[in-house]
């Protein structure tokens, strides 16, 4: 509120004159009225007055003698903080040019002598009324400037009455304008981009046509130096009438704070890798994009996509090529995508104030090589179909890193909202379960989420559960394969062969349980049991007084790697007062394609120890020759497919033998797996392979039954039946 009413005695009267009769009869009025009074005789005595008491107002004679009432009347004007002082003249004259001269002299009203008591009152009230508003009013104006520039919160005002614009200083000074002069509106948008510009006029346009109360908005503009900066813009209307309206705002200058939060989203929300969304970003997009949904009742469809077979090219190019492979593999997806703001952020998916509200689909990394496509509001599933070839089509190019050619197929699982989930947990668990499925079915495929899928992954989930438990509840144990020497007929080794026996569901094959334990991070818990246990029971049967065998354990690729494998193997056999020469381990060959050097380190620590290495299931893998004079093998296992085959097929019959030959020529031990029928037998006889391992002659056992095998040599009797 302005002032309205005032306090007489709150006030100081100077008032200046030579004649001193007019002095006391202003003085009098003045007193008797309430105010403060002061007085000074000549012009010399009221400047001195003036700047020492900072009165009020100024009464003022214009003739005196030497510095006369207009010389008083600039000199005070000059002075700082002078300028709202009223100076009212008391004047004899009545001529307009002595008048005219003096307010030009810079007096604020005039009355006329002989001076009557109740217009010098009233006419003193009148003007320190209108210059304590005056007062009060720039004190306002400057608190708030000092608030703008504080604040660096521009302030303007529009009014479709006289179509001017009004700025603040920190308006100007936010948009490089100068300090004096009102700049029009299309000064202030010369400083945006055409398409800022329309937008924002569009935003204004919209908002006067809605008769919207207020508005915010965030744009950009150039600074006068080029810079890109943003801007928040608030307004808010006064409609008068249908085109009669005043808009007052305010504008904020937000480059940092945008800078700033677009660094922190940046680093909160996207994968540093390949610079796509990251799983923070695609859960929160996911979350709103099902409110979304079910506000509109729409569908959506979640795609989880998983490389085939990644891990083996990341081992075998290196780490440093895989990152280029997955960079390369994004790019494409994005490419496939065809929608340059399939990665951009909706803001509502953060932010429930946000007024942005992002639509497209999206498409982002879950991790190491899973990827993930949300596609919005699409009208029909072959839309989804067709998205998903044209994805895969896109990645079956082969890529080139580090000079080889690799080509790239992926595994994907659909999930669809609302039909296979209400919530993006469940929507997002769904689509891996159905990637998983599509990877089990032989890759390079996708799979929608269906409720044969739904029993598998809750199968496995609960199978899962069970294997955490499965050591500690004594549920694991190891039974053994005799390996038959053919030229001897002895039997002096044995494969140990992991069995799960399931208190529900009774046997549960290694095949089934060895991958579970790998990926749930349970393999080298199970392998140090499985090694203790393995040397434990040899020790037992040299104890029983069995010739003393050699019991060969199979070593999975991550067990290999797992750092202090050979001091973990040395310790063991310590433990259990074992020579080394008792074990053996038997690894596949996808493991020798993988992280070489590492795997080439161990299997030499295992050789120095004076342990037995085996390559397992010869053939069915990358069969590369260098491998076996590159790894320090002491045997080699046929798999059990050559062995099958070899009394049917005349291939696989020579492969068999070249594999034999090849065997005596690297003076290796050659062991022929899965040997079922006689013919078999006596094929792998008649080439002179070195042992032979199979249900011909026994399958795996356990340890009791594997004792009393060994007292009773059944396969000595099945020998001379061939003889
Ligand atoms: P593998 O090392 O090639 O083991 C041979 C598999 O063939 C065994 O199956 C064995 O029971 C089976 N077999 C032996 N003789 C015959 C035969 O004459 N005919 C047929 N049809 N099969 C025969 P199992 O025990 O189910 O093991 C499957 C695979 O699981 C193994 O293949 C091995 O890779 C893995 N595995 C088994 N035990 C362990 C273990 O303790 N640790 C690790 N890491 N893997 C293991
Ligand atoms: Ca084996
Ligand atoms: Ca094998």
């Amino acid at each position: 509120m302005l002032p309205i009413n005032i306090n007489n005695k709150d006030f100081l009267i100077l008032v200046v004159d030579d004649d001193d009769a007019i002095r006391f009869v202003a003085q009098d009025t003045l007193q008797d009225a309430g105010f403060n009074v002061i007085e000074a005789n000549d012009g010399r005595d009221a400047i001195q007055k003036f700047s020492r008491y900072q009165p009020d107002l100024v009464l003022l004679d214009l003739i005196m003698p030497e510095i006369d009432g207009y010389e008083v009347c600039s000199r005070i004007r000059a002075m700082q903080g002078s300028e709202t002082v009223p100076i009212m003249i008391m004047t004899g004259l009545d001529d307009a040019e002595s008048i005219n001269k003096a307010f030009e002299a810079g007096a604020t009203d005039f009355i006329t002598k002989p001076l009557n008591h109740l217009i010098l009152e009233q006419r003193t009230r009148y003007i320190l009324r209108t210059s304590t508003v005056l007062k009060t009013l720039e004190q306002r104006e400057s608190r708030l400037e000092n608030a703008e520039r504080i604040a660096k919160l521009g302030s303007w005002s529009w009014d479709t009455r006289d179509r001017q614009l009004y700025v603040s200083k920190e308006f100007k000074r936010i948009l490089d304008f100068p300090d004096e002069g009102n700049p029009n509106l299309s000064q202030v948008y010369e400083n945006f981009s055409k398409e800022e510009k329309s937008r924002v006029r569009q935003i204004y346009q919209n908002a006067i046509d809605n008769k919207d109360k207020s508005l915010v908005v965030e744009h950009g503009f150039f600074d006068k130096q080029g810079l890109h900066r943003r801007l928040r813009h608030e307004a808010e209307f006064e409609f008068r009438g249908d085109q009669d309206y005043i808009i007052n705002g305010t504008i904020l200058d937000i480059t940092e704070e945008t800078y700033n939060k677009d660094k922190i989203l940046q680093l909160a929300y996207y994968d540093t890798l390949t610079s796509l969304p990251n799983r923070t970003f695609f859960k929160a997009h996911l979350e709103y994009a099902v409110k979304r949904a079910k506000e509109k009742a729409s569908c959506l469809a979640v795609m989880v996509l998983d490389l085939d077979l990644f891990t083996r090219v990341n081992n075998s190019l290196g780490h440093e090529a895989g990152d280029k492979l997955l960079v390369k593999v994004s790019e494409r997806m994005l490419e496939a995508m065809d929608d340059p703001s399939s990665i951009k952020l909706s803001p509502a998916a953060i932010d429930p104030h946000a007024t942005e509200e992002g639509t497209g689909n999206v498409l982002a990394r879950l991790e190491g090589d899973q990827f993930v496509i949300l596609l919005n509001n699409f009208r029909k599933l072959d839309d989804v179909i067709l998205l998903i070839q044209k994805v895969f089509k896109r990645l079956s190019a082969p890529i080139t890193v580090k000079a080889n050619s690799v080509v790239i197929t992926a595994s994907a699982g659909i999930a669809l909202y609302p039909v296979n989930g209400a919530n993006s947990e469940t929507l997002l668990r769904n689509a891996d379960a159905a990637m998983l499925f599509a990877k089990s079915q032989g890759r390079n495929s996708f799979r929608f989420y269906s409720s044969e899928i739904d029993a598998r992954s809750k199968e496995r989930l609960s199978v899962e559960n069970d294997l955490r438990n499965a050591i500690r509840n004594g549920e694991l144990e190891l039974h053994f394969q005799p390996k038959i020497n053919l030229h001897t007929r002895e039997v002096r080794s044995v494969e140990a062969l992991i069995r799960w026996r399931h208190p529900e569901k009774g046997m549960i094959s290694p095949g089934q349980f060895i991958p579970m334990a790998e990926e749930l991070g349970l393999i080298n818990e199970m392998g140090e049991w499985l090694l203790h246990e393995a040397c434990r029971k040899t020790k037992l049967w040299n104890q029983a007084g069995i010739p003393p065998v050699r019991t060969a354990i199979n070593l999975s690729a991550l067990q290999l790697k797992t750092s202090g494998i050979v001091e973990k193997v040395r310790s063991t056999l310590d433990h259990h007062s074992l020579i080394p020469a008792q074990l053996e381990v038997e690894i596949t060959e996808n493991i020798l394609m993988e992280d070489t050097h590492r795997t080439l380190r161990a299997l030499e620590g295992l050789r120095s120890l004076g342990v037995r290495v085996a390559l397992d299931d010869f053939g069915t893998g990358y069969s590369s020759l260098s491998y076996l004079t590159r790894f320090p093998f002491t045997s080699l296992k046929i798999d059990r497919c050559f062995i099958t085959e070899c009394v049917r097929n005349a291939q696989s019959a020579s492969i068999v033998h070249t594999i034999i030959q090849l065997c005596k020529n690297l003076n290796l031990e050659v062991v022929a797996e899965g040997v079922e029928i006689e013919e078999e037998l006596r094929f792998l006889l008649e080439r002179r392979c070195d042992f032979v391992q199979g249900f011909y002659f026994s399958p795996a056992v356990d340890s009791d039954t594997f004792i009393n095998y060994m007292n009773q040599k059944p396969w000595i009797d099945q020998m001379e039946d061939l003889d």
